[in-house]
């Protein structure tokens, strides 16, 4: 449930016309609802209240790293789950406490890894034998002790889009099962490193709870497992992955089924749990606001409705071909089928092909619907176009979080050089 609704004919934020948005900031931009963030973050914490022990809960910042929306997740008692340097600065720039931060991902360099320990997050997730070895070599040096799991890949078909799939045998990330053994041996004896647990994440937008469910069982026999072997297991981290609908007749599982699978697949596990959830507490409190440009009519086919938003804002049409409604605000009532496209010159600037949607002209507002995650956070400046605003709105008000940036801002990084001045 979102708070993007028709008032009075006009679709708002809340309670703030999106058309007072675009007046005042301009189009495209990003539009965030703090209620439906707000919602979502309780929603999920709910759902899993069923758990033996309180869990951890560490928002995936890629879904959506803008710092305002990190620091409303924080008050929620939300930690993050962080790949990259910069979003440790953020979730920490948000009021994250070290400890509730997670650093996870496959490419961790020296570099990172010293800004974790130099911050004293709470857990690194760690990917290869190599990374661990590396982490432990410089917390020893620090005197430090890294806290950390040991990622696994489980092998199992998310049955989710090809590029966002994490846990099959041919994916980069985590070890192989059959090597997590000997692997967590190696690395929980070295000084430097206690490797408490073990860490999973099988992909994004998962629509079937089944292959979770599957590789939760392959990490609960793994605890089995470790424990004979004679480690202390005190920490598992399930990843995130949940699913949102994007489109109606979509019934991705709901947050309190993944509860209850959760609660099942876990039973007498004895672990502190943690939680990585990025779209399904960010995708549908998000939407992008739009300008029709024009519509372009008298090809072979339905007509181009030409907006001013385009791939380098909203990636996900282009990147998987991903479907994101598109609405009218002020819907005529009447219906078109339409190509919707970008400016950018490229055929792959097409968010919707032979769509039947909400009628619009030139001028008109519309806005791409579950925008929230893998949204801004994906933008690029492709053909020189600036990076879009962020806004969130709170009841009958509204604020700039993240300011646009204009193409001269990017220019002004550039310079001809002096060879090239005679
Ligand atoms: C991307 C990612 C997540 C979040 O995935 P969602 O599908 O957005 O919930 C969680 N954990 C890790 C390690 C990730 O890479």
């Amino acid at each position: 449930m979102d708070f993007f609704q028709l008032k009075n004919g006009e679709l708002h934020a809340e309670d703030v016309p999106l058309s007072r948005i675009a007046e005042e900031v301009g189009t495209p931009v990003y539009v965030y609802s703090r209620a439906t963030f707000e919602r979502h973050a309780r929603v999920f914490r709910d759902a899993l209240s069923g758990l033996e022990q309180k869990p951890h809960i560490a928002f995936a910042v890629k879904a959506n790293p803008n710092i305002a929306v990190l620091s409303l997740l924080s008050r929620e008692g939300y930690g993050a789950d962080v790949v990259s340097g910069g979003e440790l600065s953020r979730a920490l720039m948000a009021g994250m406490p070290a400890k509730d931060i997670v650093f996870s991902g496959v490419g961790k360099t020296q570099a990172e890894l010293a800004q974790g320990l130099d911050e004293g997050i709470g857990q690194f997730n760690i990917e290869s034998s190599e990374e661990g070895r590396e982490l432990a070599e410089l917390a020893h040096r620090r005197g430090q002790q890294a806290q950390a799991t040991l990622r696994i890949n489980p092998d199992v078909d998310a049955k989710t889009h090809e590029k966002i799939s994490t846990g099959k045998a041919e994916n980069k990330f985590g070890i192989p099962l059959i090597r997590a053994r000997e692997v967590f041996g190696e690395l929980a004896a070295l000084d430097g490193l206690n490797l408490r647990g073990v860490a999973v994440h099988i992909g994004s937008q998962l629509l079937d709870l089944e292959p979770l469910e599957t590789a939760f069982a392959k990490v609960g026999a793994l605890v089995r497992d470790l424990r004979s072997d004679g480690h202390t297991i005190t920490h598992v981290d399930l990843g995130g992955g949940l699913g949102v609908p994007y489109k109606a007749g979509e019934v991705p599982p709901s947050p309190a089924e993944y509860g209850a699978m959760v609660a099942r697949a876990t039973k007498g596990w004895d672990v502190h749990l943690t939680f990585e959830p990025g779209r399904v507490i960010a995708g549908n409190a998000g939407v992008l606001l739009t300008r029709v440009v024009r519509v372009k009519r008298g090809g072979n086919g339905p007509p181009f409705t030409i907006v001013d938003a385009a791939m380098n804002d909203l990636a996900r049409p282009a990147m998987y071909g991903a479907w994101h409604d598109f609405d009218a605000v002020v819907p005529s009532g009447e219906r078109m089928t339409s190509n919707i496209v970008g400016p950018i010159c490229e055929t792959g600037d097409t968010f919707a092909r032979d769509r039947e949607c909400d009628a619009v002209q030139s001028g008109d507002l519309a806005v791409f619907r579950t925008a929230g995650a893998y949204g801004a956070t994906m933008a690029s400046s492709y053909n020189s176009r600036g990076f879009v605003p962020e806004v969130m709105v709170d009841g009958d008000q509204f604020a700039v979080v993240a300011d646009r940036i204009p193409a001269h801002a990017i220019m002004d990084a550039e310079r001809v050089p002096d060879f090239l001045k005679d």
